[in-house]
């Protein structure tokens, strides 16, 4: 196969708790082709978040070793990590995370005013995007006028506007009926279907089911791999 796109070795990362040390990942070694669509389940705690966090360089490992494109990001400072976020991931959450007093499409745009983008230009990809989601009509609604499912997808646009080659996405659909859970999923699979590679953490079996790939984590670790990809 081509080289991964995301490449952990040996992953560990703990939480300090008071005196006590919480394992948040245990030496998690895991390889991401360009492309492939992923689904991460596992119980409560069990890890989820903190590597879909690693992966989209939000946390870092302790030990171990992370290479995004080859290029080893393990100890990249805080800056370059930023950069490396904004050009290369897009992250959705359970919760939406949208900024409350700004429009749909001024929350789309917001990553393209961080990259610099012309303001014709921003503009355009923006109106495209919202388009091809199926949120025209809402471009200028604040998220409070939005449903939830609504919300998501303009959390997705934002996510996908820079053109990412990695969307994560954790619990996406965890705050949403299962009609607009759908709606969600259908939009994440479609920007897979584009080329980008899906992660997606999820409590739904019939969700993970869809994924070409399913991982399981418990307590910190890998504990099956569907489809583990040859280093
Ligand atoms: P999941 O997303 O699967 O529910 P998490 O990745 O959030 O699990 O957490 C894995 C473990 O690490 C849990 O025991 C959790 O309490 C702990 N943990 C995660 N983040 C922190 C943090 N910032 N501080 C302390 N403990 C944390
Ligand atoms: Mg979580």
């Amino acid at each position: 196969m081509t080289e991964p796109v995301i490449e952990l070795a040996e992953v560990m990362r703990s939480f300090q708790v008071g005196t006590e040390t919480v394992r948040g990942l245990d030496r998690v070694s895991l390889a991401v082709a360009r492309g492939e669509y992923l689904a991460i389940t596992g119980p409560s705690g069990s890890g989820k978040s903190t590597l879909l966090h690693t992966i989209g360089l939000l946390d870092r490992p302790d030990q171990g070793r992370y290479r995004l494109h080859g290029q080893d990001v393990t100890r990249l400072d805080d800056d370059a990590r930023a950069h490396l976020r904004r050009q290369a991931i897009g992250f959705v959450f359970q919760f939406f995370h949208l900024v409350p007093r700004l429009t749909a499409a001024e929350n789309v745009e917001l990553p393209l005013v961080l990259a610099g983008v012309p303001p014709r230009l921003r503009r355009e990809r923006v109106a495209r995007l919202l388009a091809r989601l199926g949120l025209a009509d809402r471009a200028g609604h604040r998220p409070d006028e939005l449903s939830g499912g609504q919300r998501q997808r303009v959390a997705i646009a934002r996510a996908a506007v820079t053109e990412p080659e990695i969307l994560l996405a954790d619990e996406p659909t965890g705050n949403l009926d299962r009609a607009a859970g759908r709606e969600v999923i259908a939009i994440l699979e479609e920007l897979n279907a584009a080329g980008l590679t899906l992660l997606v953490v999820t409590h739904d079996p019939e969700l993970a089911s869809r994924a070409r790939r399913q991982l399981r984590l418990e307590d910190g670790r890998i504990i099956a791999d569907s489809a583990p990809c040859a280093p």
